[in-house]
């Protein structure tokens, strides 16, 4: 009877194959077939749900090199012709010595490998300074990952209109939306959290509803290559704090990622968002919710230093 028990709970849920993943907020084992499956039906789903992408659209992926933006080339690309939409590859190097180099590389021959059309476009070429630059230049007290995000999303919706491609999707996964409205929360920035519903701009996050420990295990299962050796600015901010936190947290209570996703996508959908009160950047033209975007805003702080 134990043992049955035990064979029970090592086959998978959905085939009589061989579980290799137990999903412990659903209680789900998965054979390798079946986990595969249900990441890329998730974000199927979150395509649909949140109506990310339409027919005929041109979805300028953002690749770093990491596992998240592989994952989600690799996923896209499965799911793209039944979706009827294009996709081409964008890489952004931000100029950090002795970093991006060799996720470039990875990125470059991941992209070969799909047959996707590749693009790389660099802080040096778009600002005339690399992060490198931006760091040293830098008199606020921002982080390097603040300066980089908002140089990177700049750079991505220069680079996608550039290319004539108008829906950009980032490899952002679950932990990472409930790390930045973490953060948004404790620097008061509810401007922010109201632009943070998955379908509310032209920049997408297919994989908002999936953890990031399946995403690693996804890439490893199909031995999608990646960059391992994380950005050496990467644990200067409050955000490592909180993954570690929110990471407890699911350890002990396990589906409490869902449930602050739950949360956000409340507090998000509603008439009373900010997001409704669209303005255009006096700058550059582009949507915020101030007269100067916060792009422009620090791109200017930074070339005035
Ligand atoms: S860890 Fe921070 S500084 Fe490094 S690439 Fe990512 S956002 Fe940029
Ligand atoms: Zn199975
Ligand atoms: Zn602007």
């Amino acid at each position: 009877m134990t043992e049955s028990k035990v064979f029970m709970k090592q086959t998978c849920n959905k085939c009589d194959g061989k579980a290799v993943f137990y999903r412990k907020y659903s209680g789900e084992r998965l054979c390798k077939q079946c986990f595969s499956n249900s990441i890329i039906q998730k974000t199927a789903r979150a395509i649909s749900k949140y109506k990310m992408i339409k027919r005929c659209d041109n979805v300028a992926v953002a690749v770093s090199g990491g596992k998240d933006s592989l994952a989600l080339l690799y996923v896209l690309n499965k799911i793209s012709e039944k979706f009827e939409f294009n996709i081409e590859a964008i890489t952004i190097d931000e100029g950090i010595k002795g970093y991006r180099e060799e996720s470039l590389q990875i990125a470059c021959n991941f992209c070969k490998q799909l047959h996707i059309k590749h693009h790389v476009y660099s802080y040096k070429k778009i600002f005339k300074l690399t992060l490198d630059d931006a760091l040293d230049l830098r008199t606020a007290k921002i982080s390097s990952c603040s300066i980089c995000g908002i140089l990177r999303r700049r750079a991505m919706d220069i680079a996608a209109k550039e290319i004539g491609y108008n829906i950009i999707a980032t490899g952002h996964n679950l932990d990472d939306l409930i790390q930045t409205f973490m953060i948004n929360m404790i620097s008061g920035d509810t401007k922010k959290i109201s632009t943070m519903y998955p379908g509310s701009t032209n920049k997408i996050k297919p994989f908002s509803e999936i953890y990031e420990s399946e995403i690693v295990f996804f890439a490893y299962i199909n031995k999608i290559p990646f960059q391992s050796e994380p950005c050496s600015h990467m644990y200067e901010g409050i955000r490592t704090q909180i993954r570690e936190f929110v990471n407890m947290l699911e350890q002990k209570h396990s589906g409490v990622k869902n449930n602050l996703l739950s949360s956000i996508l409340k507090l998000t959908n509603t008439k009373n968002s900010y997001r409704n009160e669209k303005k255009s950047c006096m700058r550059c033209g582009n949507i915020c919710t101030n007269n100067i975007c916060s792009v422009c805003n620090m791109i200017s702080n930074i070339k005035k230093s």
